[in-house]
């Protein structure tokens, strides 16, 4: 039996659509398996804007300090021609929850449901078993660098006569190493897996002292068995035997590269949730914000159309990892696949041969086969 205090914003867009579907398994989840779950709603981005005059309020923020977990939704943008410097922007909120709560590490797992193994660009027999999860570092790397002479000072562009130069330099201390090295052996622990460690070692010092610590962090796992990969050789395996991965811990940029080319594999956006997790513990599990991969959908909000399972996937796994209910994760991954292998399609999947349904309807769905 847990007691849970979760804190959702449904944001802009398709975001209170999604998030909506998800809150509904996660109540389903609550009265199946007898635990308390306490939610608590905020405005966030373009409606916190229009409703509290900033992208997340004072309130709301606590709101999210109080709580073992968030369930967000996705924030828009600020129509063309409205984006004047000085007013809120509704991105800020997504900042300020990422920065005050220091999340270090992004969550992306990848898994191919078989029954929609065509609607990649892989043939079915290279995706066949294909179950990982990527752990990107979040909080530093070459999106943070510094000049060194100048700690604290972004790089520009220096400029004489028609030459330029530019720095960017790709700086991590063994502390912002260890801890998300520490989050995926946990993960990989947990999964009773293999861990792969991603770098460029035979050509950045970064990556010498990232297999360092990995390597002594790795004493503290003696059950994963773990591997160093170059990542030109992962870029080229995640395509030829996605199959042989299982959790995959790498740096801020390479992450950023290897999730969107992994996502592919499953062929839809709308199908695909993350996690970003930091050092905040709650009682059986980590703090962390739980969301869908896709953004608001403007194009699509308000018509039932948007696939909510990114969302619903996304509370999955809040489940795992903040409230530390496995079984019950599991349990709803599977009932998404079930729903799937049984025919039903939200319109960004449709393929012939399968029933359209909605939102609504896919939501309501995953809750019945749950
Ligand atoms: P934003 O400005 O919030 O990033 P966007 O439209 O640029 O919005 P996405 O929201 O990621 O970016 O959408 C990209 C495309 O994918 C759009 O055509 C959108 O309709 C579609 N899409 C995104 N999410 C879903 C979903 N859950 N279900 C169906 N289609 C989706
Ligand atoms: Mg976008």
């Amino acid at each position: 039996m847990s007691d849970a205090t979760i804190t959702v914003l449904p944001g802009d867009g398709v975001g209170p659509e999604v998030t909506a579907q998800a809150l509904q398994v996660l109540h389903a989840v609550e009265e199946l398996y007898g635990h308390t779950f306490t939610v608590h709603q905020g405005l966030v981005g373009l409606a916190a804007i229009a409703a509290e005059g900033v992208a997340i309020s004072e309130t709301t923020f606590e709101t999210c300090a109080h709580s073992d977990a968030i369930l967000f939704g996705a924030i828009g943008s600020l129509p063309a021609g409205k984006n004047h410097s000085g007013g809120p922007r509704p991105e800020q909120a997504l900042f300020r929850l990422r920065k005050e709560f220091g999340f270090f590490a992004n969550l992306r797992p990848v898994r191919p449901v078989e029954s929609r193994y065509d609607a990649s660009p892989l043939k079915p027999e290279y995706l066949k078993g294909t179950d990982l999860i990527f752990v990107r570092e979040l909080s530093a790397g070459l999106y943070y660098g510094h000049l060194e002479s100048v700690p604290g000072k972004p790089s520009e562009i220096r400029r004489t006569g028609d030459e330029a130069e530019a720095i960017d330099t790709l700086l991590y201390t063994s502390h912002e190493i260890e801890r998300v090295v520490r989050t995926a052996f946990e993960i990989a622990a947990d999964r009773g897996g293999k861990l792969t460690s991603v770098d460029k070692a035979n050509v950045l010092s970064s990556s010498v002292l990232w297999r360092e610590v990995v390597a002594r962090v790795a004493r503290d796992y003696p059950t994963v068995t773990y591997e160093h990969m170059l990542v030109d050789a992962c870029a080229m395996g995640l395509i030829r035997n996605p199959a042989d991965f299982d959790v995959i811990v790498t740096e801020n940029l390479f992450g950023d590269i290897l999730t969107d080319e992994a996502s592919m594999l499953t062929g839809s956006i709308g199908m695909l949730p993350s996690a970003s997790l930091g050092q905040r513990r709650t009682e059986s599990g980590s703090f962390g914000l739980y969301e869908p991969i896709h953004g608001s959908a403007p194009d699509i909000a308000g018509q039932d159309s948007a696939n909510p399972i990114g969302a619903v996937l996304s509370a999955a796994l809040l489940l795992r990892h903040s409230l530390g209910l496995h079984r019950e994760a599991s349990a709803v991954e599977k009932a998404v696949e079930d729903v799937i292998h049984q025919g039903y399609r939200t319109v960004d999947l449709h393929e012939g041969g399968c029933t359209v349904i909605g939102t609504q309807e896919m939501g309501q769905r995953i809750r019945d086969t749950l």
